[in-house]
C-alpha cells in the first residue's frame, strides 16, 4: 500500500482531499480521476466500505433491494455484480464495495487506517490545509467531506459502564472474528434498527438474550428472500429506465413498483419528482397513495392491514401528516403485535405508545417479534424499570440486576454532523465549523457551508441523503461537486461558497418542508433531530421535501449560473 500511495512530504500539494472510503469516497476518487485530477483519500478504517466495514453485527443487512441499492454509474458493473437476496447483507455489501475498488484500481490513492484530524482554508494559498493523526499534512484546493451521516457511534453515558467484566460491544464498531456467543449470557441496549436486525441472531446464537428496551419500536417484516434470476434478468435489461426512476422518486428508489411498467405520466407531471403524493421522503414504502387512512371505513382499514401486514400504514399519506390518521394506524399496528406476541405482559410492552408512526426512521425486520416467544429470551422495558446501573456483572435496573458476559450497545450513532465535528475544520477567518453550527448545521443544499470555500459535504445535512436511498444521493452529490469543479476550470474561478443569505433561505425551505410532518411532531425523538446526543440543538437535520424535487432543484440552481453560490477568480 505504502508503495503506491503519494509521498509523506511534510506539505505536498494535490488538486483534492477525501475524507473516507465508504460508497461515496470511492465513488469521489473515480470520478476527480476521471477527470485527471490529483487526489488522495484517508479512511480511518482498514479496507473500503464504510459502514459496511463496521457494522458487521450478526443480522446487519440493507433495507433498500440491492438492485437499487448499488451504483449506477457504470452500466459494465451494473451487468457484471450479481446480488444473491432482495436486501443484500452486510458481508455481500462489503464484497461489493471491495469489488469495486479493485475493479477501478482505487486503493493505490487510498491511505486506510488514517484518521483526518483538521482541515484548515488558507488565504493566502487559497487551498485547504489538510493534517491526519499519522502527520501527514496536504495542500489540496478541494477539501470533500465523504465522512458518512451514520459513521460515529453513540456511546451513551451509563452509569458503571466501564466497571462491566464481561465483554462490551456496539454494534457500529462489530469485530472482524466475531465473539463466540454459545452458552453466554448477552444483554442488548437498543431497539432501533440495529437492535432490531441483531435481536433474532443473537436469540440464536447465545445462551440466554435479555433486551433491555427504552423505546419500542414500529418495526414492519422485511419480507427478505433469495432474489430469483428472472428478477435479476429484468433488472438488468431495464436498469437505464430504472435508475431514471429511481433518480425523480421521493426516495431514491422504487421498492415493488420496479418491475412495473410506468404509466405515462401528463406533461405537466413528467420531471416533478416521484409518486408525488406530497408524503415526505423517507419512508421504508416508497410507493403511496393519494388516499388518506381516514377515508376509509373501519371494517376496510382492517382489511387493509390484514391483507397487507403492518406494512400497510406506510401506503396512506394522512398517516405522515394527520396524527389522528396516525393514531388510527399506530392502533392497528399495536393489534398486529397482539397477534405474534404470545405473553400479553411481553406484547404490551413492546407497544409504543408515546410517539407517532414515521416519525423516526422506518425500521425493517425478520423474525423480530417472533424472538420474545423464546423461552431463553427476556424483555426488560426500561420505562418501567429504569436502567440504575451497570455493574461489574451485568445491568441493575429497578427490576433487579441481570448477569451477564456480554453486552452489546446498539444504541446509534452522532449522525449526520458527528464525523465532521470530529474534525478541527477552520474556514475564512480562522472560523470553526463547530462554531458556525452551534445552533445546528447551516448549509446550501447540504453541499457547502458559507464561509467554508471549496469545502464540499457529500449527502451533508440539508440535503435528502438518510431519507434517499443513499447511493442513488451519493451518486447524484458526487456528480454535481466533479461537475462545479470542472465548471470553475472553464470560467477560471477558484473558489467556491454559497452567500449565506442563499444559506438562510435553504435553512428556511428545509424546515419549512419538514413542519407539519410525523418528523417534527412535538413527542418525536429521534436523531434526524438530534435527539439522542445530550446537548445538541433540535433541528431536522436531513431534506424531506423529497429527492427527485431536490435534485431538479440543483439542477435549476447550476442552470441559473449557479444561483446563490459567490464563485471568485481572483
Ligand atoms: P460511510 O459508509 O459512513 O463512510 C464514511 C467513511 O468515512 C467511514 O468509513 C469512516 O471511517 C470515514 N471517516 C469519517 N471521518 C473520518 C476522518 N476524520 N478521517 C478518516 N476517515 C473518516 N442506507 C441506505 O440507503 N439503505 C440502507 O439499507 C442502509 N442501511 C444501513 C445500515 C446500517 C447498519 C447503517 C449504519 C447505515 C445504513 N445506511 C443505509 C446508511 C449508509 O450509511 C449509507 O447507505 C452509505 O453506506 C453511506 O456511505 P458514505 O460513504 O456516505 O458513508
Ligand atoms: P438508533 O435508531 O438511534 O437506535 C438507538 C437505540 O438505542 C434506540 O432504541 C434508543 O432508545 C436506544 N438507546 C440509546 N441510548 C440509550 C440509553 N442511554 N439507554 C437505553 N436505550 C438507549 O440507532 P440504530 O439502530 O443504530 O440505527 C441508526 C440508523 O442507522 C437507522 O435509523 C438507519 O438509518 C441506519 N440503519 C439501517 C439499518 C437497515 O435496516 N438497513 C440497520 C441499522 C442501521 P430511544 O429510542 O429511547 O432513544
Amino acid at each position: 500500500e505504502t508503495a503506491a500511495t503519494p509521498s509523506d512530504d511534510p506539505a505536498e500539494t494535490l488538486d483534492a482531499v477525501v475524507v473516507g472510503a465508504g460508497f461515496a469516497g470511492m465513488y469521489l476518487l473515480y470520478q476527480l480521476r476521471e477527470q485527471g485530477r490529483s487526489v488522495v483519500v484517508f479512511e480511518a478504517g482498514a479496507d473500503v466500505g464504510g459502514t459496511w466495514w463496521w457494522n458487521r453485527y450478526p443480522g446487519a443487512r440493507c433495507d433498500v433491494p440491492s438492485m437499487e441499492y448499488s451504483y449506477s454509474f457504470d452500466p459494465d458493473l451494473e451487468q457484471e455484480w450479481n446480488w444473491t437476496e432482495l436486501m443484500a447483507g452486510q458481508p455481500e455489501i462489503l464484497r461489493y464495495a471491495r469489488h469495486v475498488a479493485d475493479r477501478y484500481d482505487l486503493r493505490p490513492d487510498i491511505v486506510f487506517e488514517t484518521t483526518v484530524t483538521s482541515a484548515h482554508w488558507d488565504e493566502g494559498d487559497r487551498r485547504w490545509l489538510v493534517t491526519t493523526d499519522s502527520g501527514r499534512r496536504v495542500r489540496a484546493r478541494w477539501c470533500l467531506m465523504a465522512t458518512g451521516c451514520l459513521s460515529v457511534p453513540n456511546t451513551p453515558n451509563l452509569p458503571g459502564l466501564d466497571e462491566f467484566a464481561g465483554t462490551v460491544l456496539h454494534t457500529g464498531r462489530w469485530p472482524e472474528q466475531w465473539p463466540d456467543l454459545a452458552g453466554k449470557r448477552v444483554g442488548i441496549i437498543g431497539t432501533g434498527s440495529s437492535g432490531v436486525q441483531a435481536i433474532p441472531e443473537l436469540a440464536e446464537q447465545a445462551g440466554h438474550l435479555t433486551v433491555f428496551q427504552r423505546s419500542p419500536v414500529y418495526t414492519v417484516p422485511a419480507n427478505n428472500r433469495p432474489l430469483a434470476p428472472e428478477i435479476v434478468a429484468e433488472f438488468k435489461a431495464r436498469y437505464p429506465e430504472i435508475r431514471d426512476r429511481q433518480r425523480d422518486s421521493v426516495s431514491g428508489f422504487l421498492g415493488p413498483a420496479a418491475l412495473r411498467r410506468p404509466k405515462p405520466r401528463a406533461v405537466e407531471d413528467r420531471g416533478r419528482g416521484g409518486d408525488d403524493t406530497g408524503t415526505p421522503a423517507g419512508t421504508a414504502q416508497p410507493e403511496r397513495t393519494r388516499s388518506g387512512l381516514l377515508d376509509l371505513s373501519e371494517q376496510e382499514r382492517r382489511e387493509a392491514f390484514d391483507r397487507n401486514g403492518p406494512g400497510a400504514f406506510m401506503r396512506f399519506r394522512d398517516v405522515y401528516l394527520d396524527p389522528e390518521a396516525n393514531e388510527v394506524a399506530c392502533e392497528l399496528f399495536r393489534r398486529e403485535i397482539d397477534k405474534v406476541v404470545e405473553d400479553p405482559a411481553v406484547a404490551e410492552a413492546l407497544k409504543p405508545t408515546d410517539y407517532p408512526l414515521a416519525c423516526k426512521r422506518q425500521v425493517l425486520d425478520t423474525d423480530y417479534y417472533r424472538t420474545f416467544n423464546r423461552s431463553d429470551v427476556t424483555l426488560i422495558d426500561l420505562r418501567h424499570h429504569p436502567l440504575q446501573t451497570i455493574t461489574g456483572a451485568g445491568v441493575r435496573t429497578e427490576a433487579g440486576q441481570v448477569e451477564l458476559d456480554v453486552l452489546v450497545l446498539a444504541t446509534g450513532f452522532a449522525a449526520m454532523t458527528g464525523a465532521l465535528s470530529r474534525i478541527d475544520i477552520r474556514g475564512r477567518a480562522g472560523r470553526r465549523l463547530s462554531e458556525a453550527w452551534s445552533g445546528g448545521p447551516r448549509t446550501y443544499l447540504g453541499l457547502q457551508v458559507a464561509g467554508f470555500p471549496n469545502l464540499f459535504t457529500v449527502t451533508g445535512p440539508g440535503s435528502p441523503s438518510v431519507l434517499a436511498n443513499m447511493i442513488v444521493a451519493i451518486e447524484h452529490h458526487v456528480d454535481w461537486i466533479v461537475d462545479c469543479i470542472a465548471h470553475l476550470d472553464v470560467v477560471g474561478a477558484t473558489t467556491i461558497e454559497p452567500s449565506p443569505e442563499a444559506v438562510d433561505d435553504w435553512v428556511d425551505h428545509v424546515n419549512e418542508v419538514a413542519d407539519d410532518t410525523m418528523y417534527t411532531a412535538p413527542n418525536c425523538n429521534s436523531w434526524y433531530l438530534g435527539s439522542n446526543i445530550d446537548g445538541k440543538a433540535r433541528v431536522f437535520m436531513p431534506y424531506v421535501g423529497g429527492f427527485g424535487r431536490y435534485r431538479r432543484h440543483c439542477d435549476d440552481i447550476v442552470a441559473d449560473d449557479y444561483r446563490g453560490f459567490v464563485l471568485d477568480a481572483s
